[in-house]
C-alpha cells in the first residue's frame, strides 16, 4: 500500500536546520514578499512548533504554510540539506487531516481521482472554448470571457484539447530491433493541454527507433494533490499508476514534464518498497536522448537558413535534481536555433502548481522578474521542459506585453527532424 510520510517522520531533518539563513537569498517567495514567515527556516520553525504542540493552526500559520512553491531551491543551497519542500508538504497534509481540505483542494482531489471526469472537463472545455475564452494575439493563449472560481480573469491559459493525447495514439508503437523500450508517462499537462508536445516526443522517439509504450490507464502523478495536502488522493493515484505501469515490460520510463519526474522519481519511492525501482527507471526525456547519442545526430543535420534566437528556463524539478546541461545540449545542437543564456535561468517561474491559484499576485511578481530576463536576453522563444512552466512563462510574458512565446523544447526538436 502506498503511504506518504507523516510530519513526525521528518523530526530528524527538522532538527538539522541550524537557522543560518543561507536559504533566504534563494527563496523566490521571500524575494517577492520579504517576510520571514515566507522563508524556509521560518516554515521549519513552525513545523517544529506544531510537532511540539507549541502552535495552533491559526490563520497566520495557515498562510505561512501555504506561501511555498515547493520548488526546492532552499534545499539545494542548504548546508545541511534540510528538505523544506517535503516538510511543508507534510505539514499541509497534517493541516488537511485536522481542518479538512480547502474548497479548491477538494476540487483538485475530486477531479484528479476521477479520470473520466477529467476527460469530460477537458473535452467540454475544448468544445466550448470559443464561448468561454477569447483568443490572445500572437497565438499566445486564451483568457476567460467570464469570471470563474479560483482563476483570475487576466490569466493566460492554454486551450484545452478536444481529444486528449492518450486517445490520439496507440498504446504500443514498435521501434527498431535492438533499441530500448520506453514507457512514456505523459502527465496531465501534455494529455489535456499540450498534446502537440506528446506528438513531438513520439516523432523524436520514432526517429531514433525506440519502442514506445503509452499506457492508456495511467493517471495523474499526483503532484497537484501533494501541493494541496490531499494525502488519500496522492496515495490512490500512485497505486493506480503502479498497476498501469506494472502491466508492461520496459527499460526506462520517460517524462517530458519536470513535475511528473519529481512525482515518480522522488515522491513515489518514499511511499513504499514497491515503488523503489522508479527512482532508477524514470528519466527526463532529454537525459534519455543525450544518453542515446541524439545530440550528435542533431548536430549532423544541415544548419537552417531561418534561425530563431532561443533561451532556456530551468524547471525547478529538473534543476534541483541536477538536470541542467542535457536540455541545453539538445537546444544548442538544433540546426534552426541560436541559443542565448538568460540571466537567472534557474530561478523559479512562480508557478508552483496550486500555489499560483492561491497566491496569484505573488506568483505574478515572481513571473514578472522572469519575463524581464527573457526580454533582456533578446530571445524570440523561451523553451523549457515542463507544461506548468510553459503556462506560467507565457502568462508572465503577456502581462509584460512581451512578444516572446513559451514552448517545449520537444516542439523545436520535432520541427528540426524530417517528416
Ligand atoms: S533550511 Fe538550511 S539553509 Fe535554511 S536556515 Fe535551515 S539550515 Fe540554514
Ligand atoms: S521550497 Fe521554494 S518557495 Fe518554499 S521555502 Fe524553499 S525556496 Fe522558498
Amino acid at each position: 500500500m502506498a503511504k506518504l510520510k507523516k510530519l513526525e517522520d521528518f523530526r530528524e531533518e527538522i532538527d538539522q536546520c541550524v537557522k543560518c539563513g543561507a536559504c533566504r537569498a534563494h527563496c523566490p517567495v521571500f524575494g517577492a514578499e520579504k517576510h520571514e514567515g515566507r522563508v524556509a527556516r521560518g516554515k521549519i520553525a513552525l513545523a517544529d512548533a506544531l510537532l511540539n504542540g507549541e502552535v495552533e493552526m491559526e490563520d497566520r500559520f495557515l498562510l505561512d504554510m501555504s506561501q511555498c512553491l515547493l520548488c526546492g531551491s532552499c534545499y539545494t543551497q542548504c548546508p545541511n540539506k534540510v528538505p523544506t519542500e517535503e516538510i511543508v508538504a507534510a505539514t499541509r497534509r497534517r493541516i488537511a487531516e485536522k481542518k479538512g481540505l480547502s474548497t479548491f483542494g477538494k476540487g483538485v482531489a475530486t477531479v484528479l481521482k476521477h479520470q473520466g471526469l477529467m476527460d469530460l472537463l477537458a473535452k467540454s472545455g475544448g468544445a466550448l472554448s470559443g464561448l468561454l475564452f477569447k483568443k490572445l494575439p500572437e497565438d499566445s493563449g486564451l483568457r476567460l470571457r467570464f469570471p470563474a472560481p479560483f482563476i483570475s480573469s487576466d490569466r493566460t491559459l492554454p486551450p484545452l484539447t478536444g481529444k486528449p493525447f492518450r486517445e490520439r495514439c496507440p498504446e504500443i508503437i514498435h521501434g527498431k530491433k535492438g533499441q530500448p523500450t520506453v514507457l512514456f508517462f505523459t502527465g496531465c499537462g501534455i494529455n489535456y493541454m499540450y498534446p502537440e508536445v506528446g506528438e513531438a516526443l513520439l516523432k523524436v522517439l520514432k526517429f531514433i527507433g525506440v519502442t514506445v509504450i503509452i499506457p492508456k490507464d495511467q493517471v495523474c502523478c499526483g503532484l497537484p494533490a501533494v501541493s494541496a495536502g490531499a494525502t488519500e488522493t496522492v496515495e490512490s493515484l500512485a497505486e493506480k499508476n503502479l498497476t498501469a505501469l506494472g502491466r508492461h515490460q520496459y527499460d526506462w520510463i520517460v517524462t517530458a514534464c519536470a513535475s511528473c519526474l519529481a512525482g515518480l522519481g522522488k515522491i513515489y519511492p518514499g511511499m513504499g518498497e514497491e515503488f523503489s525501482d522508479y527512482s532508477l527507471k524514470v528519466k527526463d526525456i532529454f537525459v534519455f536522448l543525450v544518453e542515446q547519442g541524439f545530440t550528435e545526430q542533431l548536430a549532423a543535420l544541415p544548419k537552417a537558413a531561418n534561425r530563431q534566437r532561443v533561451t532556456y528556463h530551468d524547471p525547478c524539478h529538473l534543476r534541483t535534481r541536477g538536470i541542467i546541461e542535457e536540455p541545453r545540449q539538445i537546444l544548442k545542437a538544433l540546426p534552426q536555433v541560436d541559443y542565448v543564456e538568460m540571466e537567472e535561468a534557474g530561478t523559479c517561474c512562480g508557478f508552483g502548481g496550486t500555489y499560483s491559484v492561491y497566491h496569484y499576485d505573488t506568483s505574478k511578481k515572481i513571473g514578472a522578474k522572469k519575463a524581464g530576463f527573457i526580454a533582456e536576453s533578446g530571445a524570440e522563444l523561451v523553451a523549457t521542459d515542463c507544461p506548468g512552466c510553459i503556462m506560467q512563462l507565457q502568462d508572465s510574458i503577456n502581462h509584460a506585453d512581451g512578444k516572446q512565446r513559451a514552448v517545449h523544447i520537444l516542439e523545436l526538436v520535432a520541427e528540426a527532424l524530417p517528416d
